[in-house]
């Protein structure tokens, strides 16, 4: 297969943004895009000194640290700090877009209040904290103790994890623990499994252990693309020795830095899975005695792998039988493996069972405890102590917390009254209809930033603050905990999260909410009352480059990076694990729903589609407002193999409609040979509250069916179809 991700084109196109963290967009960025200067900021320029203020990017979990340099109250560049040892002084286009966002003509700066004829009226921050606080004072008189599960919250909180907090705080004295959690759609389904079987829900090794492993196997997980600072890992692990294999249906820069990729058709990495559990049993690559220590009923989990022959693997994946068994070969060889488990792998029906195996894969072969072993996995890292916190200071709140499949069908019956939405409502499938839910909310408060989808959805809007205009800490995939002061100020009425939800809390429950001055001064409360935190004092936290990982029992304790079952001993209660589960059973694996490749197939659609993201752009709310970022990107597209192509007679940049049974939109033909067969990719940015052209389509998830499991929000593997624009009948 021809690999047009050439190194040298990978290093043409990233080069200038990665190499030590320079900045996309130097010197004023309103001259550079002929923009106007957001009121009450100083003029660009002039000679005026140059400051250099230590933030951090709040986008992904590489949670990339930076000098930002500030002159006349702007930054005018962020320097990505060298001394930050997960980065290497890296960062990627997303965060330093934010250079440009922050003084976007298209920010909104100033609340608004939906009027009765759907027009807004402009309102000031103190007003529109007035009539928040009435009308969850409203819900509280009329519902009293069931008030709390008549609303809910929506995360991220953009500036801080002191927002979190100070959310909570509020949430809780109104009886609700309804907080949707930030990576509900990216590792939710592997961050649950892990908690269920291991006891910790983030990695179980920090990304240094790579360069002890054997073998390391980036199931699904992207990294070049996602987390671009973190390709250095890949590429001191390969200097290393390390072996690097890459599973996923396409091509992508990623695949330039592994020895080997296996290509599955989307949806079957549980196949796969399970043909190597068989494989190691068949061949008896593992040591018996270790692993009934470690997994309670082995035998069941020989019983479930036992059908995936590699003729079998073959059928279902479409990985030669051959090729599935080197790889096998190899990891039953390797004496110690890393498996990197990719977002995409929560992103269908059958996510649960898919990374049930990966995980008793690794048990199986020993891959748990000890240096260079593990798993790893995208978007986590928080680390623990929340609701330790929030319950010492204001008591105990016994409740289940909603996921959002649950929240939306309250809301669908009318049963939510006040609702913080703080997220891309379009990050979930069938997000028309998610819509439809939210407009059955009575009160929909939108924390954002531009006109977008989900300040339409609201009643109320108040605007938020990008990170550099807020104090406060943030945490990344390694579980550190980095600080950045306040770098400079935000515009008109913005305020950081921390501040609404304190204000809030303030005005509904006077001095029962324990205030707090700034961000400083609340996480050094956090961090006298959680055990796990004492260590990672504001004093350590301001002076280090990449912060602290915790948890740090004692006052001046060392940190502890590696395997987190320090131990030997995994973090249950029970200490093992166990196949049979009490609610998902065994491990069965079916194809997931909707999939064209299931016995359930609709002719009509027979393509598998996949969407994620691009190097170039984060999620659906900002950085396709960044004009900087926009001119890398091209539209909303659709990749197909050549054999595709030939197939459906389309041809390269020729519009098509892309349909699944839900609905239709509008993409151009993007041929090439790193995808396989039968597969198409479109990017998940483009929406069509864009300003700019170039990332303008509607949401991908506005035709992706209301497919949901217990855990996850599926986006990727449901059956589709490419219509040619020309080709549709004339209305
Ligand atoms: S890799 Fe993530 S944290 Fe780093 S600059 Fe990019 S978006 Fe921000």
């Amino acid at each position: 297969m021809q690999d047009t991700y050439s190194r040298r084109n990978f290093l043409r196109l990233s080069a200038a943004l990665l190499a030590g963290g320079a900045a996309v967009m130097t010197g004023a960025p309103e001259r550079a895009l002929g923009m106007g200067t957001i009121s009450g900021r100083g003029e660009p320029g002039g000679l005026a000194p140059i400051s250099f203020v230590k933030g951090f990017c709040s986008f992904c979990q590489a949670r990339c640290t930076y000098q930002a340099q500030v002159r006349n109250g702007m930054v005018e560049s962020f320097i990505g700090e060298k001394d930050n040892r997960w980065t290497g002084g890296s960062m990627c286009p997303k965060g330093l877009s934010v250079i440009e966002l922050i003084n976007s003509p298209y920010r909104l700066t100033e609340p608004m209040l939906r009027q009765p004829d759907g027009s807004w009226k402009r309102i000031s921050y103190e007003e529109a904290v007035r009539i928040t606080a009435s009308k969850v004072r409203e819900c509280l008189e009329k519902h009293g103790s069931k008030a709390g599960d008549r609303m809910a919250l929506t995360m991220p909180l953009w500036d801080s994890r002191e927002s979190e907090l100070a959310a909570e705080m509020t949430l809780h004295l109104a009886g609700c623990v309804h907080m949707m959690p930030p990576g509900e759609t990216c590792t939710s389904t592997a961050s649950n499994m892990l908690t269920s079987l291991t006891g910790t829900g983030n990695c179980t090794t920090t990304v240094n252990e790579l360069c002890n492993a054997h073998t390391v196997v980036l199931w699904g997980a992207n990294i070049n693309d996602l987390y671009p600072p973190y390709t250095r890992w890949l590429e001191m692990a390969k200097a290393r020795g390390v072996k690097l294999v890459y599973i996923d249906p396409r091509r992508t820069r990623t695949s330039l830095w592994c020895t080997t990729q296996l290509q599955p058709l989307p949806g079957t990495d549980g196949a796969l899975a399970l043909g190597a559990i068989r494989y190691v049993f068949e061949h008896g690559a593992f040591d018996e005695t270790k692993a009934r220590a470690l997994i309670t009923d082995l035998d069941k989990l020989r019983e479930d792998a036992a059908p995936y022959t590699p003729e079998k693997v073959q059928e279902i994946t479409g990985v030669p039988a051959d090729e599935a068994v080197a790889f096998y070969a190899a990891l039953a060889e390797s004496p110690r493996t890393i498996l990197w488990l990719g977002g995409a792998l929560s992103r269908y029906t059958n996510g649960i069972q898919t990374v049930r195996a990966l995980i008793f894969l690794q048990a199986l072969t020993d891959n748990i405890f000890g240096s260079g072993r593990g798993i790893m996995t995208m978007q986590s890292g928080k680390p623990g102590g929340d609701d330790e916190f929030v319950d010492a200071l204001l008591g105990p709140l016994d409740k289940a917390k909603m996921n959002f499949r649950r929240l939306r069908m309250a809301m669908e019956k009318g049963n939510i009254d006040v609702l913080f939405l703080n997220c891309s409502y379009r990050r979930y499938p069938d997000c028309d209809n998610v819509r439809k839910a939210i407009e059955k909310v009575p009160f929909v408060v939108h924390r954002g930033f531009f006109m977008t989808e989900e300040t339409e959805a609201s009643d109320l809007f108040i605007p938020a603050v990008f990170s550099p205009e807020s104090q406060g800490s943030g945490y990344g995939n390694e579980k550190q905990v980095v600080w950045r002061e306040k770098i400079v100020e935000a515009p008109g009425s913005c305020v950081p999260d921390w501040q609404f939800y304190r204000d809030l809390g303030i005005a509904l429950f006077g001095d029962r909410y324990p205030g707090f001055k700034d961000p400083a001064d609340l996480y050094e409360r956090f961090v006298s009352i959680v055990p796990s935190w004492k260590g990672m004092t504001l004093d350590r936290l301001r002076k280090s480059p990449d912060g602290l990982v915790w948890p740090i029992y004692e006052p001046n304790g060392e940190e502890h990076l590696g395997n987190v079952f320090r131990d030997g001993k995994l973090l249950t209660p029970e200490g093992t694990m166990t196949v049979q589960d009490r609610v998902f059973g065994r491990i069965k694996w079916t194809y997931p729903k909707g999939s064209p490749l299931g016995k359930e197939r609709d002719e009509k659609y027979p393509l598998v589609l996949t969407q994620g993201k691009v190097l170039w752009h984060w999620q659906q709310t900002l950085t396709n407002f960044s004009r900087e970022l926009a001119q890398y990107t091209e539209g909303r597209f659709v990749s197909i193999n050549p054999e595709t192509a030939a197939k459906y007679k389309l041809a390269q940049g020729e519009k098509v409609l892309i349909e699944t049974f839900v609905g239709s939109l509008e993409a151009w033909v993007d041929i090439r040979p790193e995808i396989i067969p039968g597969v198409i990719f479109t990017p998940s940015h483009c929406t069509a509250s864009s300003p700019l052209e170039q990332n303008r389509s509607p949401h991908i998830n506005t035709i992706l069916p209301n497919y949901w499991d217990r855990i996850s929000c599926q986006h990727n593997g449901v059956g589709c179809a490419l219509r040619k624009i020309d080709a549709q009948p004339k209305a």
